[in-house]
């Protein structure tokens, strides 16, 4: 049986939800519905997302595929550089971490991590790091 859903749906697509009470709790309460896996394989039929669930098969209009980021700051913190305890390099407003010479920016750097604030923190990141040389050496414009 298919169903079509404009609920907003939580879908765990391996196996079970890794969700505290508390959490499942405040989900509930603000209307998500959560669906256990397995739920595999996604496809589209006529303009629709089906997910297959252990419920039956679900349709949405859209679906957000994951969220998350894997912050690969090992180098960084190995020599030294300064962190969240999430792994997250901490930057100066210039994008410049505790260790001098080393620069941060985007999902790696503690901050918002959206697209736009990952450019937006290279651009700072390339005129500090051109400001500082000019520091050591004058640099030509
Ligand atoms: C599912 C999902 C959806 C998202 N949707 C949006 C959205 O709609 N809008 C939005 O603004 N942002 C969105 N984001 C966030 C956005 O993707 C990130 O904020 C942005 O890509 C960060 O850019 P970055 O350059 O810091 O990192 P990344 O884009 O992750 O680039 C880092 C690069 O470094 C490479 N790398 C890692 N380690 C090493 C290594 N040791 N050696 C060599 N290379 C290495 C990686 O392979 C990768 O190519 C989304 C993120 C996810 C996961």
């Amino acid at each position: 049986m298919r169903t079509y859903t404009k609920d907003v749906t939580l879908i765990a697509t391996d196996g079970d939800h890794d969700l505290s009470e508390d959490e499942k709790l405040r989900l509930a309460a603000a209307g998500v519905v959560m669906i256990d896996g397995p739920c595999a394989p996604l496809r589209t039929e006529n303009a629709q997302v089906v997910v297959p669930t252990p419920r039956g098969e679900l349709e949405f209009d859209s679906v957000y595929p994951a969220l998350g980021s894997v912050i690969r700051s090992e180098l960084a913190m190995a020599i030294g550089a300064k962190g969240t305890n999430d792994g997250c390099l901490i930057v100066d407003d210039h994008q410049r971490t505790s260790i001098p010479g080393l620069y941060a920016a985007g999902d790696v750097a503690k901050g918002l991590d959206q697209i736009s604030h990952a450019m937006g923190e290279a651009g700072v990141a390339a005129v500090t790091i051109r400001n500082d040389l000019a520091v050591q050496n004058v640099l030509l414009r």
